[in-house]
């Protein structure tokens, strides 16, 4: 299909539409597919298709990673100051802020996430994150190291490390994170000399990358630093993550998927690899705890985009003594969290992603029934069109047909009286389905918390200080909240442990992953004897 240049999507509400190129970013300049690929990006409250935008090929991702290699050896990686650097990444920043309503409009139309939490959230979060990164453009730093008093010395100097290639998973960058697909493409990397190819797919992220590479255009970065190149399926994060002139590739996503980035990086040119993989995260309310905070923050964790977070807190664990009464709280937080079109000011959250992931949280739904979970709250579809997933008895309908979704009350489906065999429990869902269990001691919460292959994020809420030291200690994940959850800062690492995944981005731990580290060894006065 032969696409136009550019494409006029309609604001709902408003007489306004935004206007959006459709080609590949490669180069600074708008390209189609060479071999003439296309995406749709499809609503999710409507399932109606938006539009329709470039798709790369393998031929693509080679233009675009070549157009980053000839940036790394003429312009950024050579002749650009670490002043400089700042100038145009916090140049970026301002110009999200000035677009940051229709940002959050495209993001919302392509993905179902809430204009006011995405532009409030996600896209304020991707301008400190690019603000906080320019900030350190200019101060990366080596070590001088006394080898020897009299007549050596060592350096060390951090190298940009060259071509990144950026993966997100399509549901982080669409429907939660504007703030982590911004932190992966246009904070990493640039802060030093290392160049970027983005490369995302298949579901729906586009409106928002093609709209955020007109501002890179505009932002005055050099050709090539930054390209963004979304593909269907696997074509694009496979071709990257093998490509030989690829030095790095950064992926978010699934463990499974992470996996057979890791393999094809090891069999191509053994590129550096950094993962953020999925996570099944526990959440456990001990006895202590103030209750009512305790709820808002449970209902937070798992309802937050839906579910569709890699820190979900997807697994609950509540002390016995105060189960009862802490149940009644979370079923009236789920209660009355609006879920709505995404242009309704009111909602906190919207559809989930697309029909797969539709398809797939209603199978574990399902899934947890049969294996004979206990529906505690939710569990039953809606009738309309979109990719819903529904509260039962508990939804009242608040119509809104202009807005072309009904709104209702919470989404979320609660499940009581599991075993930790059952798939609802083990396996990564993506969406707003809770398992909950009772706990008697302190140790047993830990042993359940921590009976995951995954080790992404974890959090309890207790007002007794010695057990807070004892529990954060003894939980196995990148991170732990202690008294809240999901909380980050650009200041603070965010990662994973076990098969959550490798590497740390955001604050001073993330510029390892892209700088290297060269040891230089210098004699000033050492005589070699001969022979030696
Ligand atoms: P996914 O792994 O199924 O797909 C992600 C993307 O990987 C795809 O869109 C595609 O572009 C690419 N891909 C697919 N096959 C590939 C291959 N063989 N080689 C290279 N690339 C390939 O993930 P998803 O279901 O779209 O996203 C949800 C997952 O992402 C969840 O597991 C979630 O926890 C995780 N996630 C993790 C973090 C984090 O920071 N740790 C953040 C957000 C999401």
């Amino acid at each position: 299909m032969s696409l136009s240049a550019s494409v006029s999507i309609p604001v709902p509400g408003s007489n306004k539409s935004i206007s959006l190129p459709t080609g590949l970013f490669i180069n600074n300049e708008f390209v189609p597919s060479v071999d003439g690929l296309t995406i749709q990006s499809v609503n999710p409250a409507t399932e109606e298709v938006i539009c329709s935008v470039s798709a790369a090929s393998e031929k693509d991702i080679s233009a675009a990673v070549a157009a980053a290699r000839s940036a790394f050896k003429t312009t950024w990686g050579k002749n650009v100051t670490g002043v400089e650097r700042a100038r145009l990444i916090n140049k970026l920043a301002d110009l999200m802020e000035r677009d940051q309503q229709e940002l959050a409009e495209l993001e919302s139309l392509d993905n179902g996430k809430p204009v006011r939490i995405a532009r409030d959230g996600d896209i304020a979060d991707s301008i400190g994150c690019l603000r906080y990164y320019a900030g350190w453009a200019d101060k990366i730093v080596g070590q001088t190291i006394e080898v020897d008093n009299k007549t050596k010395l060592a350096l060390t100097r951090h190298d940009p490390i060259g071509v990144c290639g950026q993966m997100y998973s399509p549901l982080e960058l669409s429907y939660p994170d504007v703030g982590m697909e911004s932190r992966a493409c246009f904070g990493h990397g640039m802060y030093y000399r290392d160049e970027t190819v983005g490369n995302n797919s298949t579901v729906c992220p586009i409106l928002l990358h093609q709209k955020l590479s007109e501002l890179v255009k505009e932002a005055g970065f050099p050709a090539g630093v930054i390209n963004t190149v979304p593909s269907l399926g696997s074509i694009g994060g496979a071709a990257l993550a093998s490509h030989p002139d690829v030095d790095k590739v950064a992926f978010t996503g699934s463990t499974v998927t992470g996996r057979k980035i890791m393999e094809a990086a090891a069999k191509s040119n053994l590129k550096k690899v950094s993962l953020e993989l999925g996570g099944k995260s526990p959440h456990i309310i001990f006895e202590s705890a103030d209750l009512e905070q305790a709820a808002n923050w449970a209902a937070l964790g798992i309802l937050y985009n839906n579910g569709q977070d890699c820190t979900a807190g997807s697994r609950l664990y509540v002390q016995d003594t105060v189960y009862d009464k802490f149940m009644v709280l979370l079923v009236e937080k789920a209660k009355t969290l609006v879920v709505s079109h995404g242009f309704d000011e009111r909602a906190s959250a919207g559809p989930v992603v697309s029909k797969t992931q539709y398809e797939r949280v209603w199978n574990y739904i399902e899934s947890g029934k049969s294996e004979g979970a206990k529906v505690v709250f939710g569990g039953e579809k809606r009738k309309e069109r979109g990719y819903w997933v529904d509260p039962t008895s508990s939804s009242i309908p608040i119509s809104r047909p202009e807005m072309g979704g009904s709104g209702r009350d919470a989404d979320m489906s609660l499940f009581g009286g599991i075993t930790p065999t059952m798939k609802i429990v083990k396996e990564e869902i993506f969406g707003p389905v809770l398992a909950v269990a009772k706990f008697s001691t302190e140790e047993e919460a830990i042993a359940l918390a921590n009976e995951t292959s995954y080790g992404l994020g974890a959090g309890f809420h207790s007002n007794d200080a010695n057990q807070c030291m004892r529990v954060s200690s003894a939980l196995e994940a990148g991170t732990v909240w202690v008294n809240q959850y999901n909380i980050l800062n650009n200041n603070v690492p965010f990662g994973g442990k076990k098969q959550s995944g490798i590497g740390r981005e955001l604050g001073s731990y993330a510029l390892e992953e892209y700088t290297s580290v060269k040891a230089i060894h210098w004699n000033f006065g050492e005589k070699l004897d001969w022979p030696f």
